[in-house]
């Protein structure tokens, strides 16, 4: 399947392009997205179950296990040539904000600058219980604790049912609103507030276009739907954009 070359145009007419990503942009790089079966140790555990702070308060070593094991799995996971591409698209475009839902810091890899990390980062503990100012602080402990207060430290993503640090939606609203076209990456487009973006963009006139191997909640009124692997959809987007128009 081309790309259709109405989505080509809109990307060449862009002042402003919003990409928001969602884990299927990690997918190529051996990340596993939550809804796809958990494997080995962790198949009989349900993400959603243990992403919460609920699961944290019930039984802090178990979420710790799984962040450990899932840092694990990032730190040896490479960026795939989707993020490459995202990380090139800034040359051709005005404006490009790059939102990110994944935690896994591949954007940053790959040479993306100033990602908007929407749900936080897997490689930055926060304290638990109080507001304590740490610098990216990680630790190996089994059950580390907040060097300034003693209380509990937590991973510093954003867990099911909590708010989006006020920066990452203030940025993420902001773009929204200003932006011409709007790229969805590898996201169910399930996940709030994440999923309302593209909404508010589109309200504004932005163009929406989507790539996703399924559809989503966001394909049918998306003005183009890429079907098909972020890894060789992006590529291919910004080799058409570096073909000379005639
Ligand atoms: P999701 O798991 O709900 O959905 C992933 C989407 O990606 C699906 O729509 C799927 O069809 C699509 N997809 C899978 N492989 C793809 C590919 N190769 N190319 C294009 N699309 C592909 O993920 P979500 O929407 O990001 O929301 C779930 C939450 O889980 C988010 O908060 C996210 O931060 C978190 N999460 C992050 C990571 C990570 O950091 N890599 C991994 C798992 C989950």
């Amino acid at each position: 399947m081309g790309i259709p070359a109405g989505a080509i145009e809109a990307l060449r007419d862009a002042r402003h392009v919003l990409v928001l990503t969602g884990s299927g942009a990690s997918a190529e790089s051996g990340v596993p997205t939550f809804r796809e079966a958990q494997t080995g140790l962790w198949e009989n555990f349900n993400p959603m179950e243990l992403a919460t702070p609920d699961a944290f308060l019930r039984d802090p070593a178990l979420v710790w296990r799984w962040y450990r094991w899932r840092r694990e799995l990032v730190a040896r996971a490479e960026p795939n040539p989707g993020h490459y591409a995202l990380a090139g698209l800034v040359d051709r475009i005005p404006q490009l904000t790059l939102i990110t839902q994944n935690v896994d810091g591949l954007h940053q890899r790959a040479g993306s600058h100033d990602v908007v990390e929407f749900h936080g980062s897997l490689f930055a503990d926060r304290c638990f219980d109080n507001d304590c100012h740490l610098d990216a602080h990680t630790s190996d402990d089994e059950l580390p604790r907040c060097p300034q207060c003693g209380g509990l430290l937590r991973p510093g993503v954003v867990w099911f049912g909590e708010p989006i640090p006020p920066a990452a939606l203030d940025a993420a609203d902001a773009a929204s609103r200003d932006c011409d076209v709007f790229l969805s990456v590898g996201t169910s487009s399930l996940v709030w507030p994440a999923a309302g973006l593209a909404e508010i963009a589109a309200g504004r006139g932005a163009t929406v276009i989507e790539i996703n191997i399924d559809a989503t909640p966001l394909s049918g009124s998306s003005h183009f739907v890429l079907q098909g692997k972020a890894g060789e959809l992006l590529p291919e987007l910004l080799d058409c954009l570096d073909v000379e128009e005639h």
